[in-house]
């Protein structure tokens, strides 16, 4: 599949990476909207939340569980978490990713 994301997780594009396990990958954004901007992403192939189901929520769960970890090592205790789902919302990359925003206070959600 030609998802740019797929080919970070599998280290064909390369990524400044701040995370990673078996299951996830966070690296920087390479547009950072925020002076913290990192990218979650499960490392398989989900196109946006609208592919989260029972089989395949545990991922989702994990990328949770990291998120204070990722947090602390970007030296961020108030951050933002958001994943845009479909071309109306934002997404431009059709794999799964959270973004995680800080360093900055970030006002309202548009
Ligand atoms: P979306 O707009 O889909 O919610 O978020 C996609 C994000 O991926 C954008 O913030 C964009 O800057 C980032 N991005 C797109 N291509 C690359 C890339 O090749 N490397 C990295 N590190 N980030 C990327
Ligand atoms: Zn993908």
């Amino acid at each position: 599949m030609d998802c740019i994301f797929c080919k970070i997780a599998a280290g064909e594009i390369p990524s400044n990476k701040v995370y990673e396990d078996e299951l996830v990958l966070a690296f920087y954004d390479i547009e950072p909207k925020a002076p913290v901007h990192v990218l979650i992403i499960p490392k398989t192939h989900l196109a946006g939340a609208r592919d989260v189901t029972a089989d395949n929520s545990a991922v989702v769960a994990h990328v949770f569980e990291v998120i204070p970890a990722v947090a602390a090592k970007l030296g961020v205790t108030d951050y933002r978490i958001v994943t845009n789902n479909g071309a109306d919302a934002g997404q431009t990359v059709d794999h799964l990713h959270f973004h995680l925003l800080g360093g900055r206070v970030l006002g309202e959600m548009g």
